[in-house]
């Protein structure tokens, strides 16, 4: 039993309940518990075979983080130890106000090229890391990837994301001129690429030919548990003095972790959002792990929706004007991921513009969904599913606060 106003007296009652009625969805309160006016108080009695709820703490600290983006990390682990339907509930609903305060109903299109599966690197989640043989390899050359952005200027896009595997092949003598010509042919777009980690000299040539944003995701900020995910050569110091460098030299960067990858605790969790918090990066993408048939991890179960979207309605609150999309994962492992991406605070959806017969090649994981699809055809898939719930695609570039297009 927990006490709500003691003492109380019967004309109080009535206000409670309203008050209780704002607070806790009917439906909650309906199915977890029962309230009891009595001489010494009015009391939540829980029913039978519920165990005592914690929502009322939780639902403090959703406010706490709501008005103040900030929590600490025993908050934090106390909400992801924690949660509960009606408390995710709560969640996504200040997630999306706070979203819409920021953004309006637009969820900004960014288009996706994805122009070599070639990788140097080992890491043991990814489904085009070097050790996989069975990967059939592909890369695009200059005029293909043109190609593609000239397809996706056409279609309304104005932001190309520029993605590949760490491949030695594109060096700065082969990336830099074509960094250059599309500054140069689409001067109204944003040129986000993902390229993995490179020298500082390389970051500095690459915004200088005219490259805006980076995005490179993390993965976990947690030490130990990055030393599980990937062979001893791949360290988490270097990968946070890549995302420090973007950042001083200028570009929107973009940082971002898996829910659910295997070995991750809670505590492990909230050590990413802690650290998201604390770099404030521009963008942040935030997928469930799915394991990939010809990886070491290929046993391990997949991360589930739920969590996945709590860690996105946190990511809103902590930054509220943060760049969050509604990544390619979620929408692979439930077919309304994406529109329930939007609905916990994310504000950018990907869809594809590498030219269909590499789509599958690109295959980070299994299942990925969409590779089949002409970029109009994504669009307009896109915008009916927004608007089934009540948001529209944005065809603006979609920067980051504080950064004005060139
Ligand atoms: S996650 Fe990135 S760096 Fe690691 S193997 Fe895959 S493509 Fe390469």
């Amino acid at each position: 039993m927990v006490c709500l106003k003691k003492p109380d007296k019967p004309k109080h009652r009535a206000k409670i309940l309203a008050k209780l009625s704002q607070k806790f969805s009917k439906k909650y309160l309906k199915r977890k518990c029962a309230l009891e006016n009595t001489s010494s108080g009015v009391f939540f009695i829980w029913k039978k075979g519920v165990p005592m709820s914690k929502t009322p703490e939780i639902f403090n600290i959703i406010d706490k983080l709501y008005a103040s983006a900030s929590l600490t990390r025993q908050e934090l682990r106390f909400l992801l130890d924690n949660r509960d339907g009606a408390s995710d509930e709560r969640l996504f609903e200040r997630a999306r106000a706070v979203s819409a305060r920021a953004f309006g109903k637009g969820v900004f299109l960014r288009g996706l090229i994805e122009f070599s599966n070639y990788c140097a690197k080992n890491c043991l989640y990814c489904g085009i890391r070097a050790g996989n043989a069975g990967a059939a390899r592909y890369r695009l050359n200059k005029e293909e990837i043109l190609k593609c952005c000239e397809n996706g200027y056409s279609l309304g896009f104005r932001t190309f994301v520029l993605q590949s595997g760490e491949d030695p092949s594109f060096s700065d003598e082969a990336l830099l001129p074509l960094v250059s010509e599309i500054r140069r042919t689409f001067p109204d777009c944003a040129i986000t690429l993902s390229l993995g980690e490179r020298s500082r000299e390389s970051f500095e040539a690459l915004f200088a030919a005219g490259a805006n944003r980076y995005l490179l995701r993390h993965e976990t900020a947690s030490e130990a548990h990055y030393a599980k995910l990937h062979p001893p050569e791949t360290r988490l110091p270097s990968r946070m003095g890549c995302l420090r460098e973007l950042k001083r030299i200028g570009y929107q960067v973009g940082c971002g972790f898996m829910v659910g990858s295997p070995y991750q605790t809670n505590d492990d969790l909230v050590t990413d959002l802690l650290f998201i918090k604390d770099f404030a990066p521009q963008m942040v993408g935030i997928g469930p792990f799915i394991p990939h048939r010809d990886t070491p991890f290929a046993a391990f179960p997949p991360g589930g929706l739920e969590i996945t979207l709590f860690a996105v309605a946190v990511t809103r609150l902590l930054l509220p004007e943060v760049l969050l999309p509604a990544t390619t994962a979620l929408g692979t492992i439930h077919p309304k991921g994406r529109e329930r991406g939007v609905l916990a605070g994310a504000n950018v959806v990907m869809p594809n513009l590498s030219p269909l017969e590499n789509r599958e090649k690109y295959s980070l994981y299994d299942g990925k969904i969409c590779t089949g699809d002409e970029a109009a055809e994504c669009i307009g898939c896109l915008g009916r599913r927004l608007s089934a719930v009540g948001y529209e695609l944005s065809f603006a570039r979609g920067d980051a606060a504080g950064f004005a297009a060139d």
